[in-house]
């Protein structure tokens, strides 16, 4: 997935029926935060391998770390369990997503294949064209749709709430 990770974070923000401390937050990074492994893929081991190789793109690796943290958190920071909650479940939104089109290793460790719903073609001259241009694409621009309808309804009902305290004069 190319573009849509963050709109898909701000749509996981929505389905909690009340907020509490770092949902937003907790729900954008962790819908991005696998991407960050581009800064090592780039500057460390100049593309040597598939991105999708590395640990954050690994799903039993946050099974792992939801095994050990999720309790210590539960024990001594209770406050913040939800937002935890909500952050791993964006990991693996994210990685979900990715196997839409992208590769990723869901048999790790016991086999590194990379496995994806859908082969996308190096049918252009650049890997990101051919992504760009293949029709699940529509699938991230369908994502940037409700997350866009999402939030200009949330806008919406932000400015009508002081008409109504003001119409309850
Ligand atoms: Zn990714």
């Amino acid at each position: 997935m190319l573009t849509a990770h963050l709109p898909s974070g701000y749509i996981l923000a929505q389905v909690p029926r009340r907020t509490f401390p770092g949902l937003l937050p907790a729900a954008l990074i962790g819908a991005v935060f696998p991407d960050l492994d581009m800064i090592c893929f780039y500057f460390v081991d100049d593309g040597a391998f598939h991105h999708h190789r590395y640990w954050v793109h690994v799903p039993v690796f946050w099974a792992g770390v939801a095994l050990v943290t999720l309790p210590l958190i539960r024990l001594f920071a209770h406050r913040w369990l939800n937002a935890a909650l909500v952050f791993l479940a964006a990991i693996f939104m994210h990685l979900v997503l990715d196997s839409i089109g992208g590769d990723i290793m869901w048999r790790a460790p016991f086999d590194d294949t990379l496995m994806s719903l859908v082969k996308v073609p190096a049918s252009q001259s650049h890997w990101i064209l051919s992504y760009l241009l293949h029709w699940t694409f529509l699938f991230e621009l369908a994502i940037w749709v409700i997350a866009l309808t999402l939030w200009l309804r949330r806008g919406r009902v932000e400015n009508r709430a002081p008409a109504e305290v003001f119409g309850k004069r």
